[in-house]
Formats: structure tokens, sequence, C-alpha cells
């Protein structure tokens, strides 16, 4: 037997939730600028577009009409109303990148991730929580894409988001992007390892022992 093969494995569901604002989408571009083995999972969405976002890379941008016809054929693992629009992600993509052995991350709520936690119960999910409420607001205004009544309601939305921390797995506090980027990896890599994940360990360590 090859030994490669003994490293084989289905791919993870890598959750990445926060308030908006907490850094997750900084946390999210390092993990996958320095790790090949994981693919973001681009979400459908009725929110508009806004400056800077590239439809097909940031989310999938739809008409409601669409979406609800996305979630009548099945389209979706999970699937949440957020800031007053519906977010989705994607079964056909997320199946097909996990079964080539390929980790997926993705961006979503406490609402979807309690979702995913059903229909797949081995998901790591992890929590990323501001270093003050200030600080998230601060952030909140000079990303300068919302405008004031936008970010009061992410700010009470944030405290709500917040609330549900306690039902990841991993939670980090973002003082600084650099070092929460790696310590997100870490845990990618420690959870890659798990044995069981690794199936294929089995016939290698019989190979190894008899
Ligand atoms: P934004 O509009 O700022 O890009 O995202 C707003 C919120 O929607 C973020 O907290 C993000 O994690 C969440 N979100 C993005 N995509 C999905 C998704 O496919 N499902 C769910 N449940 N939440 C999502």
């Amino acid at each position: 037997m090859e030994i490669a093969s003994a490293f084989k494995r289905r791919g993870l569901l890598y959750v990445l939730s926060s308030p908006s604002g907490a850094g997750k989408s900084t946390i999210a571009r390092k993990l996958l600028d320095s790790d090949d083995g994981i693919a973001l999972s681009v979400s459908a969405t009725t929110r508009p577009i806004r400056p800077g976002e590239v439809d097909g890379r940031d989310y999938h941008f739809v008409s409601d009409d669409r979406f609800q016809a996305m979630v009548d054929e099945g389209a979706f693992l999970e699937w949440a109303h957020v800031f007053g629009h519906r977010y989705g992600t994607l079964k056909g993509e997320v199946l097909k990148t996990i079964e080539r052995g390929r980790d997926v991350l993705l961006d979503i709520d406490w609402q979807g991730t309690q979702q995913l936690k059903q229909v797949d119960p081995d998901i790591v999910r992890v929590f990323i929580l501001p270093p003050s409420m200030e600080e998230l607001e601060r952030r909140l205004r000079t990303r300068g894409t919302d405008s004031d009544e936008v970010i009061a309601r992410r700010m009470e939305r944030a405290a709500a988001e917040i609330s549900h921390w306690a039902e990841y797995d991993y939670v980090l506090i973002n003082n600084n992007a650099d070092k929460c980027c790696e310590l997100a990896l870490n845990i990618l890599k420690a959870e890659r390892l798990k044995a069981g994940r690794r199936v294929f360990l089995h016939d290698f360590v019989r190979q190894l022992i008899g």
C-alpha cells in the first residue's frame, strides 16, 4: 500500500463565525492564502453587491425569486435570514470539494452553523470574538461601506451573534489578525490529523504491525 493513500481522507467543513467587523474575512483570506488544501464555499445571497465585491468570488448574488427556486430545488446545505437578506451554502459545490479530499471554509452565521451541524455532525466550528464592542464599531465604521443605520443594526445583531459563542468548538479573540490567523491555521492542521477522520489509517497500521 502506498503511504500517500494512508493520508487520504474526506475533506472537512471548517466553519468561521463572528459578528461582522470582528475580522473574520481577513482571517478567512489569510487562511486560504496560506493553505492550498482548503477552499472557500461561495454562498448565494439576495443582498445587493457592495463596491469592490465580485459576483461569483465573494457571493453568488441572486434575486429573491432565484433564491426561492434554489431553496425549492434543495440546492442548499443550510440557509438563513441575516440582516433582512437570505444567505445560503451551496450543497453541490461543497460536497464535490470534500469528496475530492479538499477542506471547505464556510463563513456563515450561527443559524447556518446549527443547521450544518445537523446535516453533518463532523464539522469544525470556530468563533471569532472582537477584542471589545468599541473596537467592533470602529472596524465597522472604517470599512465605510454601510450607512449609520446599517451599522446600528449590525451592532445590535453583533450582540445576538456573540451570545452563541459557546456552541462552537473553538473560540478566538481577534486582538491581532496575524496571530488569530495562525491559531485558526493550527486548529485546521490539528483537526486534519484526528484519527477518526483518516479512515485509511486502518489499512496503513495493519500493514505496519500486521
Ligand atoms: P455580509 O453581508 O457582511 O457579507 O455577511 C453577513 C453575515 O452573513 C455574515 O455573518 C456571514 O457569516 C453570514 N453569511 C454569509 N454567507 C452565509 C451563508 O451561506 N449562510 C449563512 N447562514 N450565513 C451566511
